[in-house]
């Protein structure tokens, strides 16, 4: 049967069988059953209330902290288009960005509109949905501590906003699951344009020097256990540089996993795997992945 005939009408596109390895840092991985690309909110408004109840809908950003497993994404993956990526000053202190914009983008309209403090968001490779979802974060800085309130379609396709405390922000987390991020209001304080474009740049050149941010990567792979570097633990272990099919433990930054070739996205979690047990053999530690492993195994059966 047409998987898209028991869908909602939307003004948006399905898409069946859509790869969805060009999304994603990777560059590995399977399709998604259905893509959705809703034309705008009420659209994605209207398909959240009318699509039937055990449908699996996973929202991706721009894959910078996903491994799409080979297997590909049942039921509907949502993308939101560029039209969800507005970025808006409020005031002097406060901006409006869409949950499609890019953090990099927002730092730098930040900095035009000279409010400093999202600096932190020029080095993180994803989209405002992925930051409020990660609490993405670096250099001593994350969302939460810019964030002030987030829209966000609920499961009935509602429009909620949630302040700090329904955010429940932890390190690389935040509490709640199934909503779709639509847009947040986020806040800095007043500064001079070029004084945070030179911090800004600075951040960059140092991140550029210590981490594989060209490579086909997933960014940190392992949170960092209480007490520990995940980094320390997986060099101590033995595992920089360690290979599986073309999955590497990255030479230049031993927590990230990098794609140097084809590899799949089984090769890719299959090199995380291994390296947790040699860090659990070594230390005792049981490393926690960060980034988000998400759909089916490839089949193997005939
Ligand atoms: C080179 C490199 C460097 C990185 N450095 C950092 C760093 O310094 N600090 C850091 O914190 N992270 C870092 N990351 C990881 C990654 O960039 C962040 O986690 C980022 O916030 C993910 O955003 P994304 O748009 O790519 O989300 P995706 O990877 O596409 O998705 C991540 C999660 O967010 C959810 N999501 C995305 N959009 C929405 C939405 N609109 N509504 C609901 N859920 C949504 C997805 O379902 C998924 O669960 C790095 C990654 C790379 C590749």
């Amino acid at each position: 049967m047409n998987a898209v005939a028991s869908l909602p009408v939307v003004r948006g596109s399905y898409t069946e069988h859509a790869p969805l390895k060009n999304l994603v840092w990777f560059r590995a991985g399977g399709a998604a059953d259905i893509l959705f690309r809703p034309a705008d909110l009420e659209d994605l408004c209207a398909f959240v209330a009318a699509k039937p109840a055990d449908l699996p809908v996973t929202v991706i950003g721009v894959g910078s902290n996903l491994l799409i497993r080979d297997g590909g994404i049942p039921g509907v993956v949502i993308r939101l288009p560029s039209s969800f990526g507005k970025i808006e000053k409020i005031d002097g202190t406060h901006l409006r960005a869409g949950a499609a914009a890019l953090d990099a983008a927002v730092a730098r309209a930040a900095a035009d509109a000279g409010i400093a403090g999202l600096e932190f968001l020029r080095g993180i490779p994803g989209t405002i949905g992925g930051a409020l979802m990660m609490n993405a974060g670096c250099y001593g800085t994350e969302t939460k501590d810019v964030f002030v309130k987030a829209r966000a379609i609920d499961s009935t396709g509602k429009v909620i906003t949630l302040g700090p405390d329904d955010m429940g922000f932890t390190y690389r987390h935040s509490k709640p699951q199934g909503l779709i991020y639509i847009d947040a209001v986020l806040k800095g304080t007043l500064g001079e344009p070029e004084a945070i474009r030179a911090r800004m740049e600075a951040l960059v050149t140092q991140r550029e020097s210590t981490q594989p941010v060209r490579s086909k990567t997933g960014g940190s792979t392992f949170t960092n256990p209480p007490g520990h570097k995940a980094w320390q633990l997986i060099d101590q272990s033995g595992c920089r540089g360690l290979m599986h099919g073309a999955a590497q433990m990255s030479e230049k930054h031993c927590n990230f996993l990098i794609n140097t070739g084809d590899a799949t996205a089984t090769d890719i979690e299959a090199l995380g795997e291994d390296v947790r047990a040699r860090v659990k053999a070594k230390f005792g530690v049981a490393l926690e992945w960060e980034i988000k492993r998400i759909g089916r195994a490839k089949e193997t059966a005939e």
